[in-house]
């Protein structure tokens, strides 16, 4: 079976966590710190903070700007749903936001008309690692005053006009799930330029507390966020990989998408003149008359891992539910449900491999048996 994703772990992360376990010291301390210092240092930011995940990260960043009931928050539609679930728990309203199709980005016609007295920040999601069109959004974020928070999960080494991404909103998240640029089995990190968000960050993220000689004296009511050395030591291992990491998938990402660039049935990811994507996923875009999940049904049958690029967030029930969203109410996200695949894509992916995954995909496309029954 060709997976999906393999991360890209050896030996080194291996003796790494080895050592931390040698030590006898396992939460957040030395080597968390580090990996924070290498994260800022590579994104370009005065601070890092690593979360347990990117939710959390994203999550942490709500309570840190003082998000609460009533307000509003853009999220783009198309998305993991964690980037609007962590709008919800702050007991705020999340306003999904269609996107652009040659991107998967926001929409920022879409966005400017969803901005209301209530708009308090905007959470532009760098689309499988590819950034959104940040100039207007800062533009927009400005003249009404919103916060910027990158959801930049995908995004640990993507670039906006030559500047990281994660540094170019007022906060940026990253995860370290096994599908993005680095990974340490389950992990996060915030990334900001701000004092005053930084203090505020560090003290919700362990409960809210200051330590004040002998004992802690709790100064809000926290969360318990924090990353663990044996994670911290294998985010110092993976970041000293991480370019390499990038660089071959963008070969690899180069290579399929010329493989498949004659494939009239599909669309391959766009990289705009302004942009370094990650590839964190590689999402193609189906025509409308290809059944998509049959596609998928098929890939799987002859042994290679494909799914759908990512959610529709006002066609899922919560959603539909609590917001009263109606079905193809943004229209471009629906269209990317419906019709996004994504192909394997991972730095020790054989050339072998990738030219099995373009053969079997072109034939499966040319079936009659994927054309979508109208
Ligand atoms: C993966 C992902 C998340 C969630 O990250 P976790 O670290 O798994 O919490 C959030 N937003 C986007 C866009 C993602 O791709």
């Amino acid at each position: 079976m060709i997976r999906l994703c393999v991360p890209y772990t050896g030996e080194e992360e291996l003796a790494a966590i080895a050592e931390v376990l040698s030590s006898g010291y396992l939460t957040q301390g030395q080597k968390v710190a580090e990996f924070e210092k290498a994260v800022a240092e590579y994104v370009g930011t005065k601070y890092a903070f690593a979360t347990s995940s990117c939710t959390t990260a994203l999550h942490l960043c709500l309570a840190a700007i003082g998000i609460g009931p009533g307000d509003e928050v853009l999220v783009p539609d198309f998305t993991f749903p964690a980037t609007a679930n962590v709008v919800v728990q702050q007991c705020a309203v999340p306003i999904l936001v269609d996107i652009d199709l040659a991107t998967f980005t926001l929409n920022i016609k879409d966005l400017e008309s969803k901005i209301t007295d209530k708009t308090k920040a905007v959470i532009p999601v760098q689309a499988f690692g590819l950034a959104a069109d940040m100039d207007p959004i800062r533009q927009l974020s400005k003249k009404y005053g919103l916060a910027v928070i990158e959801d930049a999960a995908c995004a640990l080494g993507a670039r906006y006009k030559g500047v990281q991404c994660g540094a170019i909103g007022d906060l940026g998240c990253f995860s370290f799930h096994p599908r993005k640029s680095i990974t340490t089995g389950e992990g996060g990190m915030i990334t900001t330029d701000s004092d005053v968000l930084a203090a505020k960050i560090s003290l919700l993220r362990s409960h809210g507390g200051v330590r004040r000689q002998s004992r802690f004296s709790f100064e809000d009511a926290g969360y318990n966020y924090r990353l663990s050395e044996i994670h911290g030591a294998m985010g110092i291992e993976q970041m000293k990989k991480c370019d390499r990491i990038l660089s071959l998938k963008h070969k690899l990402a180069t290579s399929l998408s010329e493989k498949l660039s004659g494939l009239e049935k599909l669309k391959i990811p766009n990289q705009p003149n302004y942009a370094r994507h990650t590839y964190q996923s590689f999402v193609v875009l189906l025509n409308e008359d290809i059944d998509r999940d049959k596609v998928i049904n098929h890939m799987y049958a002859q042994g290679i891992e494909t799914t759908i690029g990512t959610y529709a967030l006002h066609l899922q029930p919560y959603f539909a539910r609590a917001h009263n969203y109606l079905p193809g109410a943004m229209f471009n996200s629906k269209a990317a449900f419906d019709r996004s695949l994504t192909l394997p894509l991972y730095a020790d992916l054989s050339d072998e491999e990738m030219n099995f995954i373009v053969e079997t995909l072109k034939n499966i496309l040319n079936d009659k048996g994927v054309v979508r029954q109208q």
